[in-house]
């Protein structure tokens, strides 16, 4: 991740050219998007943690503290983020909060700050059977989603079987080979109703930082296409 870190600032610093019929050009490259987890993505958007507040880069959802109790660890404290239409960040506004919080030397709604940039790694792990669902990485979720959820699911209350459907429904159409404007509108319908059931069904307790992402998916079609265009399951292992 150094080297890439190190060839982005390079690129864009920017790069002598020389272009037949035209002579030298200087040409900066810009990252405009990429395919990560949320600790890398973090990094690369020089934002605070996931489970920090301010820590969602595509709004100003701020995060609650929840604390859980429990007979192993008697107390905990994690991150969640409850249902909520906040203000979308744009450039203009984030541009300035980026500049205060490399003044400041600490976070500025979710901004880090030039000193906190870090570099991600990254891991690639086999297929495992479904023992290890509590440890599963996005691949293997991939493959009991698309193939065995219809079966496991039978297990469940209808209400649980309806709200998977909706998350289904909402992939399927995002992942189609072409997307219209109305599928995006679907698409942000089904996982605004999929994130606001999920705190309705599962609580307060378990509104993560992953969960609020669904909220943004139709952003990343319209602005980028549908999702199999930019899939990282093939780095996940
Ligand atoms: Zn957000």
């Amino acid at each position: 991740m150094d080297m890439i870190y190190q060839e982005c600032a390079q690129l864009e610093a920017g790069v002598t050219f020389f272009i037949p019929g035209v002579g030298e050009q200087n040409i900066k490259f810009f990252i405009i998007a990429s395919c990560t987890d949320k600790p890398a993505q973090s990094l690369l958007t020089n934002m605070v943690s996931h489970n920090a507040n301010y820590s969602c880069a595509k709004c100003f959802t701020e995060g609650e503290n929840f604390t859980i109790y429990s007979k192993k660890v008697r107390k905990s404290t994690i991150k969640v983020f409850p249902y909520r239409n906040d203000e979308v960040r744009n450039n203009s506004i984030c541009n300035n909060l980026a500049i205060e919080a490399g003044q400041h030397g600490s976070p500025v709604k979710g901004h880090a700050g030039l000193s906190s940039v870090k570099i991600p790694t990254t891991t690639s792990r086999r297929f495992r059977t479904i023992k290890h669902i509590a440890r599963f990485k996005a691949n293997e979720f991939r493959s009991l989603m698309h193939h065995g959820s219809t079966v496991l699911l039978q297990a469940k209350l209808p209400k649980y079987r309806r709200h998977f459907a909706l998350l289904l429904a909402a992939v399927n159409i995002a992942s189609k080979d072409i997307i219209d404007n109305y599928d995006i509108i679907l698409v942000k319908e089904l996982l605004h109703q999929y994130v606001k059931d999920w705190q309705k069904i599962f609580g307060l307790r378990h509104m993560s930082s992953n969960i609020h992402s669904l909220l943004h998916i139709h952003e990343s079609i319209q602005f980028l296409g549908p999702l199999y265009m930019y899939s990282a399951f093939n780095f996940e292992g």
